[in-house]
């Protein structure tokens, strides 16, 4: 990273001052979060204050105007922090850009100052109880009637949905017309005849408030639509690129981190009279965990690259999202492994790092699901 284009002079402080802003008022309250399986709104509003929210978005919309690299050091350094659930990432860099990019200027007006401040905390319900991968097929319906939508469904595992107090909400227009039928449309937490299901209990990623999310002839302004009708899975399509970048980083970082731990415990450790790390088998296990994450480490950056610079890196960033998924998940197995018995005790972070790290290989698309995208990519219809 020491060459990359998001390592200059203002980066490095950027990076110093949120990592200093991580480590005194978030990292010291994880356990506590974690237990809550929630995040309290106070934080979000801080992380406002200091401008860590939403940076790219224009001054009119109170952003800084930032580039997306500044988005990957808050991306990074919140996992360095211990902070995995605290998505920043998903309100700023996948949900609030949707506003951005498809609303009406009304829209952007009155939502996108809050997404900046902490106000408003943004979530994005595509997926459903019976529709995760195969997204044509949803069935919550949007129907038309006067000056509003109704919509009537459901959505789960929707990262934020419990506080979120704007939602992107994938819904059919037009059933007849498949994925051609999808609209996303935004709904705020008032709207009538919405509702949140439960906080979902997880493997991991605790302080994540994961929740279901009803609509019962929910009612909002027409002027909630995102874009054009029928045009969501375009949409969608367009966001993905960024998103699964998102994705990618965590995985990276999250890697990184393991590997971190591994190394530290393996030179300390001892076993029958030397440190486990001097073991040749524990020794070479770890350059083969360095080499795997250096190699993510290359990749990733060269894609961090080509997407500041708006290249089309959609078939890279599926392989990125595929491998770097899976990649994480090895590394942390090996990881607790390393540790032995301790790896297996809360009080070890690596305990933590294995549990969260399993979801990266799931969400925003499942790895079968970018090995698809990858060989349709080829030319082959998989
Ligand atoms: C912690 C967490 C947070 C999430 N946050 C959000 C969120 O904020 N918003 C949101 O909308 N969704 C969210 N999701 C949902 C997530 O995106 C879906 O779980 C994921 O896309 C997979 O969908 P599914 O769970 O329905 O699995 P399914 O689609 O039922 O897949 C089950 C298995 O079948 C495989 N499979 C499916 N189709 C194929 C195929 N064609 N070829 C080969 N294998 C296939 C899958 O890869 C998987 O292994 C979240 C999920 C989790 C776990």
């Amino acid at each position: 990273m020491e060459d990359s284009i998001y390592n200059t002079e203002e980066h490095q402080i950027f990076r110093e001052t949120f990592r200093k802003f991580v480590a005194k008022e978030i990292t010291p309250h994880v356990p506590e979060w974690e237990e809550a399986q929630a995040v309290p709104r106070s934080i979000w509003r801080r992380l406002g204050e200091e401008g860590f929210l939403c940076p790219w978005l224009p001054e009119e919309y109170g952003g800084l105007g930032l580039g997306f690299e500044y988005s990957v050091i808050i991306n990074e350094e919140l996992l360095r922090g211990n902070a995995f659930g605290v998505e920043v990432p998903l309100h700023s860099d996948v949900a609030t850009p949707y506003v951005f990019s498809f609303a009406r200027p009304e829209i952007k007006a009155r939502w996108l100052p809050g997404c900046t401040t902490g106000e408003v905390v943004m979530a994005i319900g595509l997926t459903e109880p019976n529709a995760g991968s195969d997204l044509a097929a949803i069935r919550t319906r949007a129907v038309k009637d006067g000056d509003s939508y109704v919509i009537n469904g459901q959505k789960t595992f929707i990262t934020n949905g419990y506080f979120a107090d704007l939602i992107v909400v994938a819904a059919k227009t037009d059933p007849a017309a498949g994925h051609r039928g999808i609209s996303l449309i935004l709904v705020d937490k008032d709207a009538p005849g919405f509702q949140r299901g439960r906080k979902l209990s997880k493997m991991g990623y605790h302080m994540q408030d994961t929740a279901e999310l009803f609509f019962e002839d929910c009612r909002v302004p027409v002027a909630n639509l995102l874009g054009e009708e029928g045009q969501g899975f375009k949409y969608m399509m367009a966001k993905l690129q960024q998103e699964r970048l998102e994705v990618s980083i965590k995985c990276q970082t999250l890697a990184e981190e393991a590997l971190k731990e591994a190394l530290a415990y393996a030179k300390v450790r001892e076993a029958f009279g030397k440190p486990i790390g001097n073991f040749q088998y524990n020794a070479f296990r770890l350059a083969d965990m360095a080499t795997e994450v250096q190699l993510g480490r290359t990749f990733l950056d060269s894609l961090i690259r080509e997407h500041l610079q708006g290249q089309n890196v959609v078939q890279k960033v599926s392989m990125a999202k595929y491998w770097l998924g899976e990649m994480v998940n090895r590394i942390a197995y090996q990881a607790v492994q390393i540790h032995g018995g301790y790896g297996y005790m809360e009080e070890y972070r690596v305990c933590k790092l294995y549990r969260d790290v399993r979801c990266l290989s799931i969400f925003a698309g499942t790895s079968e699901i970018m090995k698809l995208i990858i060989s349709r990519g080829l030319g082959l219809s998989a």
